[in-house]
């Protein structure tokens, strides 16, 4: 999920999403291993979000349809998001809630911290992707994601 976020000014979310998609994604950061992971954003790692308040969750989700939990201590909002697709946030150069930008999973952080080479951490990735796939298809128990999220993406990795 990490990286800078964008401004609050948004008028045809759907129309600057598809602009994202077909351009500055795949310009600017080619080479994230989170680009078509979105495990974080879709509900397979995380079933909520913490936000400090409205104007933290942004527009771009709000119109999406994105409602703050406010009953919460803290607020949060829920997961899947509505702005993740193919593994990827489609609003990522809008505004995104502060949560988004600074959440980084165990194995990300391990890319970041030189642990592990991003190469690896795709292979980790791509193999999650792949086991969630066979949990969903009712050919794999749901224990064999558990142990992968558990290992790879969630506490520390070290050397
Ligand atoms: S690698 Fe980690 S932080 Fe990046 S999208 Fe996947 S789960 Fe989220
Ligand atoms: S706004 Fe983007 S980064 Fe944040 S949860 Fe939704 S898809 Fe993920």
């Amino acid at each position: 999920m990490g990286n800078a976020e964008g401004g609050d000014d948004v008028g045809d979310v759907d129309g600057l999403r598809g602009e994202w998609q077909t351009s500055e994604l795949f310009g600017t950061e080619p080479n994230s291993i989170c680009v078509g992971c979105g495990l974080c954003c879709d509900g397979t790692l995380l079933t909520h979000l913490a936000v400090s308040d409205e104007s933290d969750l942004g527009a771009p989700l709000r119109m999406l349809g994105v409602e703050i939990i406010a009953a919460a201590e803290p607020p949060v909002f829920e997961l899947p998001c509505p702005a993740v697709e193919n593994g990827t946030c489609t609003i990522h150069h809008l505004h995104r809630p502060r949560a988004c930008a600074q959440f980084e999973c165990a194995l990300s952080q391990a890319v970041l911290d030189g642990n592990v080479e991003p190469e690896d951490a795709r292979e980790v990735i791509d193999m999650t992707l792949n086991v969630r796939f066979e949990v969903r298809s009712g050919r794999a128990p749901q224990s064999d994601l558990d142990h992968l999220l558990d290992r790879h993406f969630r506490g520390t990795i070290s050397k």
